[in-house]
């Protein structure tokens, strides 16, 4: 049987929960782990790339029990290659279990498999190690955005436990970002899940604006599944927020209501030892 860094290689289709909108498909590791990929959109895959997640974000389901280990290389793709079997796959969202960043090498080996076969991928990260994330930026992908959540250091390092410290990477930003084609610099941006009373404020708000004015890159404001302690905004708060950037002219993208699903929604993923 094949090991690669002292784990076996292949995961196993174990179940498959639908709801209207997405097919949440549930994969079992050789040592008995469960980690979930999210099928959505009619072409889309949005994989998992470590069991468990080092980052531990309060609002996610995903990080509750810290970082079990790394996914490998084929295991990532095993979840791309169970599914393409019975849906259409054109593109992989590397957003679902586990940070990107945190488990590049095999991140990366996976993603340069998945340019050969004609699948696009876009990712979701907080960010470190920011060498790997200079790596990233200048990679052929379809979009990349950091997590930022809260620009006040204390709330972002209460939403977020263990993600780098912000001063660091937002200079980082600053200096790489420029480097970047402007075609390129259109694909990269800043992830923000509004919390009700948390970081929503206009103050909030303002902060953020100013930071994607600044680096020139749009935001996507992620609309909350309650998974944790906190309230997602009404309708009417997350619209508000929405029109609060957009009469600030920065380029806003919205959580699509697949990513608001109950079943695979963002932040609902879950991993699970198997007896
Ligand atoms: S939101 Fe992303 S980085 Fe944070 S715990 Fe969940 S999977 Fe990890």
């Amino acid at each position: 049987m094949d090991v690669v860094g002292g784990f076996r290689r292949s995961m196993k289709l174990a179940q498959v929960i639908e709801s209207d909108l997405n097919r949440l498909f549930v994969f079992r590791t050789e040592d008995g782990y469960s980690v979930e990929a999210v099928h959505y959109r009619g072409d889309t895959l949005c994989v998992s790339t470590q069991v468990g997640c080092p980052v531990r974000c309060l609002f996610c389901a995903s990080g509750k029990e810290g970082l079990l280990r790394n996914l490998s290389e084929e295991e990532i793709l095993s979840q791309v290659e169970s599914v393409k079997k019975i849906l259409p796959v054109s593109r992989v969202a590397f957003a679902g279990i586990g940070d990107p960043l945190a488990n590049w090498r095999e991140v990366k080996g996976s993603f340069l498999k998945l340019r050969e076969m004609g699948i696009k991928a876009s990712f979701y990260t907080t960010g470190f190690p920011l060498e790997n994330l200079r790596e990233l930026l200048h990679l052929p992908h379809n979009g990349v955005s950091v997590s930022i959540h809260s620009l006040n250091p204390d709330t972002r390092k209460h939403l977020m436990p263990f993600s780098g410290p912000l001063e660091k990477l937002v200079k980082f930003l600053k200096e790489e970002l420029p480097r970047l084609s402007k075609r390129k610099r259109k694909k990269v941006s800043l992830a923000y899940l509004i919390l009700k009373g948390v970081n929503d404020s206009d103050r909030d708000l303002e902060a953020l604006s100013r930071l994607a004015l600044d680096l020139d890159v749009g935001v996507t404001l992620l609309y909350y599944n309650k998974v944790g302690p906190f309230e997602p905004p009404s309708e009417e708060e997350y619209e508000r927020a929405f029109l609060f950037l957009k009469g600030k002219g920065i380029r806003v993208t919205l959580s699509t209501r697949f990513r608001k699903d109950k079943i695979g929604g963002c932040g609902t993923l879950t991993v699970g030892k198997v007896a």
